[in-house]
């Protein structure tokens, strides 16, 4: 790693001191509860880190999309009785910001303890990136942890203008552990693969991941392409798609892209059509030259299952974000579970399979296999970023090692 993270800050430092760390606890509320928490128990090593070396913890998080104002539906409150329960300690709520009201809360914390903010993005100056917003946090402790991920692509104040004003200040900004996974696994290990090194690009768009088709195909050995954007590179080599989702304005791209990289690039076979995308409808196996054009394509077929198969198969290292058909529903579900267990099975024998992307990550959930990848990515747009080659604002702002 080229930033800090926790283990280079030593133990006694931690002790009494106030450490300001950024967590990614944009959870779904259901009636004022919380209900997935897989990203509160994602933040607890680094919580349990700094608890267990004295810290007098401040947690800051976005959660939903507030417009910069109060909006009580998306109050962090409901969060901080849940966290108390996980960490199995007391967790106190200050219903701000920032400000005053912060301070004394903070002033009142102890050894181990850990406080939770209101919502950042009821502020304005959270998305704005603004110095002020990050001085008032600066001005409550001189050492700074950012376990966001997932909101790691974003220049905001919490991410960005907050480490930077705590590094001029004299202080220290680190990468908490769930960061630090994910810039080794997304980041690193890419870098220098063990080989043969397969891709495997999914889901709705082309435009959306050109950046990292580009990236991967300087690197890959093999990029495997399916989900709807498979439907483009189909157009671009004249197949009939039906009323399939497609971008016509990526076609020539699509071209260019086959023409760049050769035999480096695998598109499916064969596809599943049906007369339209549902949970009822009766799916049908189809070669890709065979598409009618009253059909669409939901998912790819059972030879593009066995071909993709045996590439992750034989490969050391996959990356996969982007599901290969609209496994939401059930007719068009068997591509990406096959995909899902291809990989689990490439795990176990020893390859480096690295998950990213919200839908990808659930659908690995969904078929039972998430616990066998090497590494299932919290965060979805900063996941591609970096699969992209693109330096996340909030990891540029950290200390250097
Ligand atoms: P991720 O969240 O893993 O990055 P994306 O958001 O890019 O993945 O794409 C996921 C979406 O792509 C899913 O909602 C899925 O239904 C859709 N999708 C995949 N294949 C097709 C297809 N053939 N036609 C329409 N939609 C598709
Ligand atoms: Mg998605």
């Amino acid at each position: 790693m080229r930033k800090k993270t926790l283990t280079d800050v030593p133990d006694g430092d931690w002790e009494q001191r106030v450490v300001l760390v950024r967590v990614d606890h944009n959870v779904p509320l259901e009636g004022g509860e919380v209900g997935d928490d897989t990203r509160l128990r994602g933040s607890l090593p680094t919580l349990e880190h700094l608890s267990e070396r004295g810290a007098r913890t401040v947690l800051l998080s976005h959660l939903g999309r507030p417009g910069g104002r109060t909006d009580p539906e998306l109050s962090l409150g409901p969060v901080a009785g849940h966290l108390s329960r996980l960490l199995g300690r007391g967790v106190t709520f200050v219903p701000e910001v920032a400000g005053a009201a912060v301070e004394e809360a903070v002033s009142r914390l102890g050894e181990g303890d850990v406080l939770v903010l209101e919502n950042t993005r009821f502020h304005p100056g959270e998305t704005a990136d603004d110095p002020q917003l990050a001085e008032a946090w600066a001005g409550l402790g001189d050492l700074y942890v950012n376990d966001a991920f997932g909101a790691a692509h974003r220049a905001h104040a919490s991410t960005h203008a907050l480490p930077l004003r705590v590094r001029e200040g004299g202080g220290v900004a680190v990468a908490g552990h769930l960061m630090e996974r994910e810039l080794r696994f997304l980041g690193e290990t890419l870098e220098d693969p063990d080989r043969p090194f397969v891709a495997v690009l999914g889901g709705a768009k082309v435009s959306g991941k050109i950046d990292a088709i580009r990236a991967l195909l300087s690197r890959v050995d093999r990029l495997l392409i399916g989900g709807a954007m498979a439907n483009t590179f189909f157009l671009s080599l004249g197949l009939e798609v039906g009323r399939s989702l497609v971008e016509e304005d990526c076609i020539d791209l699509a071209r260019e892209l086959l023409e760049e990289a050769g035999s480096r690039i695998l598109l499916p076979v064969d596809c599943i059509t049906a007369p339209e995308i549902g949970e009822g409808v009766e799916g049908r196996a189809a070669e890709r030259d065979r598409v009618r054009e009253d059909e669409v394509i939901g998912d790819v077929g059972p030879r593009t299952r066995e071909l993709f198969g045996a590439e992750i198969r034989a490969a050391r290292t996959v990356v996969w974000n982007g599901p290969m058909g609209v496994f939401e529903r059930r007719p068009f579900r068997a591509g990406t579970e096959a995909l899902a267990r291809a990989l689990a099975e490439a795990s176990d024998g020893g390859c480096t399979t690295i998950v990213g992307g919200g839908d990808s990550a659930a659908a690995v959930e969904e078929a039972g296999v998430a616990d066998r990848m090497t590494h299932v990515s919290t965060g979805g747009g900063a996941s591609l970023e970096l699969l992209s080659g693109a330096e996340l604002p909030a990891v540029a702002a950290l200390s250097e090692r």
